[in-house]
């Protein structure tokens, strides 16, 4: 049955439609937009979203810890800065949807009753089924001008450990202005015992006064994690 539409009565409900209509676009809209700010500045990681680093598992070795200071400037400990980089690098992996595995989260070292420390961190490695490993030391010298980050691999081990180097070096120089160059020639046991792609970055000379201030700094320290996050994103995206 048709009936004749009253005049006025169109008016003020298709308006409010309108009207509510418009806001939840605009809300939706802001809301959207909020999440891909904070998704594209690495602070929130959408769940179940395939991140860049998604299916990667890095083992991160921050050296030393515990009893075994590592190498100690005059102000600062090998085995703290390390320690400080590592959940630096760790939290920039995870956003990325990297799972992490680290061998310490705090100033301890490995050895129990059964197992001495290096064979713990062994043992770790080879449980956590890593992608991908990542020690982290500082460098000491006698010479007190020695400076500079640079990045170890072992030339015998798994053929992308030499890229992954690279990858990192170029970064560290880039942001450090270190001259340094990647090298084989460290024989490390993380590095001699890892059958996936690994590096040790030395992140600079606690025995050099002002490289050991800078090393010390959080702001410095987050940029050497930013560095090596970079490196093993490049990496992961080029693949070898
Ligand atoms: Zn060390």
């Amino acid at each position: 049955m048709h009936r004749p539409r009253r005049r006025g009565s169109r008016r003020g409900r298709p308006l409010f439609v309108v009207t509510l209509r418009g806001a939840l676009i605009w809300g939706i809209f802001g809301v959207a937009l909020l999440l891909s700010i904070l998704i594209s500045r690495g602070i929130i990681t959408p769940a179940g979203a395939r991140g860049p680093l998604q299916g990667q598992i890095v083992y991160i070795d921050p050296g030393h810890g515990g009893i075994d200071p590592g190498a100690c400037g005059k102000k600062y400990l090998e085995k703290d800065i390390a320690l400080n980089v590592a959940l630096y690098l760790g939290v920039r992996l995870q956003k990325s949807g990297a799972k992490v595995v680290y061998t310490r989260t705090g100033d301890y070292d490995l050895e129990t009753a059964e197992v001495d420390d290096l064979t713990a961190r062994l043992r770790l490695m080879k449980s956590s089924k890593a992608t991908i490993v990542i020690s982290i030391h500082c460098n000491a010298f006698t010479s007190p001008y020695e400076r500079g980050a640079q990045t170890f691999y072992n030339a015998s081990g798994h053929p992308g450990s030499k890229k992954l180097a690279a990858l990192i070096q170029e970064e560290l120089v880039k942001e450090t202005g270190t001259d340094r160059e990647i090298s084989a020639r460290l024989d490390h046991f993380i590095l001699n015992h890892a059958t996936v792609p690994a590096v040790t970055v030395e992140l600079g000379f606690l025995s050099n006064p002002s490289e050991e201030d800078l090393l010390g700094s959080p702001s410095y320290q987050q940029k050497l994690a930013e560095c090596i996050y970079r490196g093993v994103l490049k990496y992961v995206n080029r693949g070898v």
